[in-house]
């Protein structure tokens, strides 16, 4: 599949100044305020910039950090993971393949079986309920 690529000017006139925030210029939600952190309803997580879908309800666990966490993502494909060293911290970043998009950080605490904790804004996200 193709990348996609848009200019910074229609991803402003495409999301909200929240999700581009988050999207395109990887600002964080604050934490325990994202509308997704407690929701627990079997469906599907989607890119909320261009619809690829990224995590699924079955994946998703209470980590208690205040964002909501997944211990897999879809597919290995959905997702490109990258070194980040900004604000003086070692992370990796978790972007969409399909359109780069910014989604959160993966860290190594997670639950088994992956012990993966993927750690993801809600504004980055769109809910399809099953
Ligand atoms: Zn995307």
């Amino acid at each position: 599949m193709e990348k996609i690529e848009k200019t910074e000017q229609e991803w402003r006139a495409e999301l909200t100044p929240e999700q581009y925030r988050i999207l395109r210029e990887k600002a964080t939600e604050p934490a325990f305020t994202g509308e997704y952190d407690h929701l627990f309803e079997p469906g599907s997580y989607r890119c909320a910039a261009c619809g690829e879908l990224l995590f699924v309800s079955g994946t998703k666990y209470d980590s208690g950090c205040g964002w909501p966490a997944f211990y897999a993502p879809a597919d290995e494909s959905a997702i490109d993971e990258e070194t980040d060293t900004s604000y003086g911290m070692l992370r990796t970043e978790v972007t969409c393949s399909n359109c780069g998009g910014h989604l959160g950080h993966v860290f190594g605490d997670g639950p088994a079986p992956t012990g993966q904790r993927y750690c993801i804004n809600s504004a980055a996200l769109k809910f399809d309920e099953e």
